[in-house]
């Protein structure tokens, strides 16, 4: 059903439920099955597995009208950001968040050494500084809340300040999901997702996209994505389709455990500092003990897993600072917290007794 048969406009929740289903004909399928092809009968559209397939476009389709643009899925968040930079000309200026998700910093570093872009770091709660460092540049990039401090960036001013120096603006909107932050709608150019994470949300499926209102973008990244062959698998699109439907309800509960958690965690004594933007699943908190304790926490859950990733319906943690590469900035006890779905009351007396342990001697 399209929004325009209702009287009124379908909330985001529904229509994270009702988007991107085939047409309504007697025996047709509700959502869209896996297509597995490489090669289709001429005369058509898609053509070739790697210009196009059916259950890209039902995923596409969802995130698409939750973004507000149009969508691409990539075969990681990390094709979709390398994507995004191919659109950068040489010696192009970049400004970029201090501390953000390593790979994507890793990326922009790694074409500041080839001499390809030039590189300006900002603190991205600081609007004066973000104004300042988009004076001559292409592109500003932000990452809002950001790995693994949480920083939030005021997304409607850095954009303004960006367009007006005629830079595009980049949100990496991983953390907060178009549920709890549209950065299109603020003036954000493209977003970027690592689709892998919240979107969907079962630590099975390695997934990335774009979303962008600008045709000419979207045909740019499209073609990157057909010709270094950046594409996803129709059974990664599908299971990420799959997990998307329930991103409502994943992201309330989890919402309302990690609020529940922050709060217990700010009044546990071996706990320094909580960092929690105030929405969203993920927490990071400083403990006593400084690495030493902080590994002795992490090697004391039972109940939540140590890992890297985020975003799933399990709650995980790390410490950060066990990554070399990862910004000194970042406190060397920092945990990051990852809050599922389980009872809350579980999650805290796994961590509480792992706490616990970090200010033994
Ligand atoms: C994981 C992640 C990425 C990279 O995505 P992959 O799907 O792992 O390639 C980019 N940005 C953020 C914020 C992430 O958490």
């Amino acid at each position: 059903m399209a929004d325009s048969d209702l009287a009124h406009p379908l909330s985001p929740h529904t229509r994270l439920v009702t988007a991107g289903r085939p047409a309504a004909e007697p025996d047709a399928p509700l959502n869209e099955p896996v297509m597995f092809a490489s090669t289709y009968h001429a005369g058509g559209e898609r053509g070739y597995g790697r210009y196009g397939n059916p259950t890209w476009e039902a995923f596409e389709q969802v995130l698409g009208d939750l973004e507000g643009g149009t969508a691409l899925t990539f075969s990681s968040g990390m094709a979709a950001t390398s994507a995004v930079l191919s659109l950068l000309p040489e010696g192009a200026v970049v400004v970029a968040p201090e501390t953000a998700y390593l790979g994507v910093l890793d990326q922009l570093r790694e074409r500041r050494d080839a001499g390809r872009i030039q590189l300006r770091h900002v603190d991205i709660t600081d609007p004066t500084e973000i104004k300042d460092a988009v004076q001559e540049a292409a592109m500003l990039w932000l990452e809002s809340p950001a790995n693994p401090k949480l920083e939030v960036a005021d997304v409607a001013s850095a954009s303004a300040a960006a367009r007006d120096a005629g830079a595009i603006t980049v949100v990496d909107n991983t953390f907060a999901t178009p549920l709890l932050q549209r950065p299109l709608a603020l003036g954000a150019d493209i977003v970027v997702h690592s689709a892998t994470k919240l979107i969907s949300g079962h630590s099975d499926v390695v997934l990335g996209a774009t979303v962008t209102t600008n045709d000419d973008t979207r045909g740019r990244l499209e073609r990157y994505r057909r010709l270094h062959g950046a594409i996803p698998s129709p059974m990664d699109t599908f299971l990420a389709l799959r997990g998307l439907r329930t991103l409502g309800v994943r992201l309330d509960r989890a919402q309302a455990n990690a609020a529940t958690l922050v709060e217990r965690l700010g009044a546990h004594p071996a706990v320094t500092t909580v960092r929690y933007p105030g929405s969203g699943t993920i927490c990071s908190i400083e403990v006593a003990g400084g690495a030493e304790g902080a590994d002795r926490v992490v090697g004391s859950v039972r109940l939540w897993v140590n890992t890297t990733s985020l975003g799933g319906v399990e709650s995980t943690l790390e410490r950060r600072r066990r990554w070399p590469s990862e910004s000194e900035t970042v406190d060397v006890s920092l945990i990051r917290l990852s809050v599922g779905i389980e009872d809350v009351d579980d999650l805290w007396a796994d961590l509480a007794q792992a706490l616990d342990t970090a200010a033994a001697p």
